[in-house]
C-alpha cells in the first residue's frame, strides 16, 4: 500500500469530525436534513481549511442510503464509492491544473443525464477562480438552468476573481482559519491514532507556523515523523523548518532591551552559522514580539518586564520592516543586523524612521506651537491665556524650555496639572516622557 500523508488518512469522513467550521457545518446538515440543497454551493477560504473535504462529505450526505439524518452512514454502496473517489456520480475538477475547458465542456453535454446510482450528481470544481472564460460562460450556461439532480460545490481560496454572475447563482460560505485551540487538539488526536508521540510543546508550535491551515499542520507533523520517527520533539520541528528556539528569540530581544547590541549581533551569527533561514528567523522574532505586544496591552501573551510598550512598538515596527527588506535583499543577514544596531541604541535618538524628525531648537516646535497652543484651549480654556504669553524658546531632546515675562502667567503654567497636560500633547507630537521647563525672564525688555 503506497504512503499515505497524514492528511489524507486522517481526513474527516462526517460533518462532525470536520474541524473549526461550525457554521458552514451546521448549515449544511440542516439542508441535507431538511431536503433543501442549494444548486450550487461556493466555498471561499484559505488553503487547508477543509473545504474540499466538506464538499466530499457534503457529497456522500446527499446521496447517502444508509442515513435517514445528515451525517454520511460511511457503510452504504454511495458512501464507500465517494471516499474510494470512485463514486460515478461524484466528479471532481481541479481548475488549477488544466484550467476545465475540456471538463466543463464535457460536463454541460453530461449534465443534463440522471446520476447513475444516487439521487444527485455532485460537481466538485477546485479553485474555481482559475477557470478560463470560456470555462466560466460554460459553467454559467449550467447554473442558469441547473438540473434538478445536479448539486455543484465550488472551491477557492480567491473568491475576488470569480466573477459575479456566478456567485450570484452560489449559496456562499466562507470558510475560517482554524483556531490555534482547534489546531492543537486535532494534531494531538491525529497524534495518538497514528501512534506518534508529540513533546509538550510540539502541538502549540506547529499550530502557530501551520496558521490556520490544518492541512499545512499535518504536512509539518508528516515531516518530522519522517525524519524522527515516532517520537517528535521541538528540536526536529527547529531543524525542519530553520526555526529557533524561543530561549534563542528571548536572549536576542534581552539582549536589544539591555542595550548590549554586540552580544545581540552574536546571537545572529551563531543562528547563521547553524544553517537557519534568516527570513524564518525573522518572522519568528517579529511574532515573538507581536505576542509581547499582546502582552503589553493586557490582551494575552506574554510579558517581559524589560521592556515597555513604547519599546515594543519600536521594536516591532524595525523587524516587521527588517523582515520585508529581507524578502528581496541578496544578503538578507544585512537588514536584520541593521534592524538590531537601530533597536539596540540608547532610548533617546532610537527609532529613527518611525517618527517625525526630532524637534530641533526652536523652529522645528515653532512649526506646530500654534497647534498645541490650540489643543491646549481645546483641553483647558481657563489655563490658556497664561500658556499663549510663553515663549517656547528651547526644544531638545524630549525638553521643552519656556520662557515667560510675566511671573503669574509662569506660575500658572508650572502648575503640575497644566504641566501634565502640555506634556500630553508634545507626547502625540514626538512620542516620548517630556520635560516642561519654565523660565522667568527678568531681562528688561528692549525698546
Ligand atoms: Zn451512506
Amino acid at each position: 500500500m503506497p504512503y499515505q500523508t497524514l492528511y489524507r488518512t486522517w481526513r474527516p469522513r462526517r460533518f462532525d469530525e470536520i474541524v473549526g467550521q461550525n457554521h458552514v457545518v451546521r448549515t449544511l446538515e440542516n439542508a441535507v436534513q431538511a431536503q433543501r440543497v442549494a444548486h450550487a454551493y461556493l466555498f471561499c477560504g484559505p488553503r487547508g481549511t477543509g473545504k474540499t473535504t466538506m464538499a466530499k462529505v457534503l457529497a456522500k450526505a446527499v446521496n447517502c442510503t444508509g442515513s435517514r439524518r445528515a451525517e454520511p452512514c460511511g457503510q452504504c454502496a454511495s458512501c464507500v464509492s465517494v471516499a474510494a473517489g470512485s463514486a460515478v456520480d461524484v466528479l471532481e475538477i481541479d481548475a488549477a491544473s488544466n484550467r476545465g475547458v475540456d471538463e466543463v465542456r464535457e460536463l454541460r453535454e453530461r449534465v443534463k443525464f440522471h446520476p447513475a446510482a444516487g439521487r444527485f450528481k455532485v460537481y466538485i470544481v477546485d479553485e474555481v477562480h482559475m477557470l478560463t472564460n470560456e470555462a466560466f460562460n460554460a459553467l454559467l450556461k449550467t447554473l442558469e438552468e441547473p438540473p434538478a439532480h445536479v448539486l455543484f460545490v465550488l472551491a477557492t481560496t480567491e473568491p475576488h476573481k470569480v466573477p459575479l454572475t456566478v456567485i450570484s447563482r452560489c449559496q456562499r460560505f466562507d470558510f475560517r482559519r482554524i483556531d490555534q485551540p482547534d489546531l492543537v487538539s486535532r494534531l494531538e488526536e491525529v497524534a495518538a491514532q497514528a501512534g506518534l508521540t508529540l513533546e509538550s510543546g510540539v502541538p502549540p508550535f506547529i499550530a502557530r507556523v501551520a496558521d490556520g491551515s490544518l492541512r499545512d499542520a499535518l504536512g509539518i507533523l508528516d515531516q518530522a515523523a519522517a525524519l524522527s520517527g515516532n517520537r517528535i520533539t521541538l528540536e526536529d520541528l527547529h531543524s525542519i523548518l530553520g526555526t529557533v528556539t524561543g530561549e534563542v528569540l528571548e536572549r536576542l530581544v534581552g539582549d536589544l532591551a539591555a542595550g548590549e547590541t554586540g552580544a545581540a549581533l552574536r546571537v545572529l551569527q551563531e543562528v547563521q552559522a547553524q544553517g537557519k533561514d534568516l527570513r524564518i528567523v525573522a518572522r519568528e522574532l517579529t511574532d515573538y514580539l507581536r505576542n509581547l505586544l499582546y502582552g503589553a496591552f493586557g490582551a494575552g501573551g506574554a510579558s517581559r518586564p524589560d521592556l515597555d510598550r513604547d519599546r515594543l512598538v519600536e521594536f516591532l515596527a524595525l523587524f516587521a520592516k527588517a523582515e520585508q527588506e529581507m524578502r528581496f535583499a541578496t544578503r538578507p543577514i544585512l537588514p536584520l543586523e541593521l534592524a538590531v544596531v537601530r533597536a539596540g541604541r540608547p532610548r533617546t535618538g532610537a527609532g529613527e524612521g518611525l517618527r517625525p524628525p526630532e524637534p530641533e531648537k526652536g523652529p522645528e516646535l515653532g512649526r506646530v506651537w500654534e497647534e498645541v497652543l490650540a489643543e491646549f484651549r481645546r483641553r483647558k480654556p481657563p489655563a490658556a491665556p497664561w500658556l499663549a504669553r510663553a515663549e517656547p524658546v528651547a526644544a531638545g531632546s524630549r525638553k521643552l524650555v519656556l520662557k515667560f515675562r510675566d511671573a503669574l502667567a509662569k506660575e500658572k503654567v508650572a502648575l503640575p496639572e497644566n504641566k501634565v497636560i502640555l506634556e500630553n500633547i508634545l507626547n502625540l507630537y514626538y512620542p516620548g516622557r517630556w520635560q516642561i521647563i519654565c523660565v522667568l525672564d527678568e531681562t528688561p525688555p528692549k525698546r
